[in-house]
């Protein structure tokens, strides 16, 4: 029997929302769906990001590659629509704090992101504006740690360091208001 299918079947996480950082050439803009940050440290090795798992246990600590911390949001792009996650260092996020203290939230923020330098590694800039509710339905958020812990093949569940369980990541939200108990913040430092 032939199935009628409407939405079209979901093409796995990792093809659906890829990780976006901000483009050296051209800012990007779009609008976010996540509540709050998700961040965690991360190093730079074989040509890609790479989680740390934390100072004692992490295999490239120890070779002494140094570590940053990222943060990941949610955000559809405009133009285009395309649901990504950007990711961001402390820098630029720390330009998001007043914002989320004004509006207890980063979703619904339209975001521009540029490197007014146009080199690569440049500084980032974001500027923040808010979303008209009543002209516009915001997505649903997607679940950003998850796609994360996917994308590197690590265990969602694995999420604070636990003394004596072996290496584990720690996730760190920032901006977080403690309304959004699915993603309680870990403390930050
Ligand atoms: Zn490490």
């Amino acid at each position: 029997m032939i199935e009628r299918i409407d939405s079209p079947p979901d093409e796995g996480s990792e093809n659906a929302y890829p990780i976006l950082r901000t483009p050296a050439a051209k800012p990007i803009a779009g609008v976010t769906t996540s509540p709050n940050l998700i961040g965690l440290y991360t190093h730079y090795a074989n040509n890609r990001t790479i989680p740390c798992t934390g100072k004692a246990e992490c295999d490239f600590c120890n070779a002494g590659f140094s570590r940053r911390w990222h943060g990941y949001l949610g955000l559809i792009l405009s133009p285009g629509l395309r649901h990504v996650i950007f990711e961001m260092t402390s820098t630029a996020a720390h330009q998001l704090k007043p914002y989320v203290q004004i509006y207890m939230t980063l979703r619904g923020c339209h975001l521009t992101a540029s490197r007014p330098n146009g080199k690569p590694n440049g500084r980032v800039v974001l500027q923040t504006k808010r979303v008209d509710e009543l002209q516009y339905r915001i997505p649903d958020p997607i679940d950003v740690w998850s796609i994360l812990c996917h994308i590197w093949n690590i265990p969602t569940t694995c999420t604070e360091l636990t003394p004596g369980a072996g290496p584990c990541l720690k996730k760190l939200d920032v901006h977080d208001n403690g309304r959004h108990g699915r993603h309680r913040a870990a403390p930050t430092r």
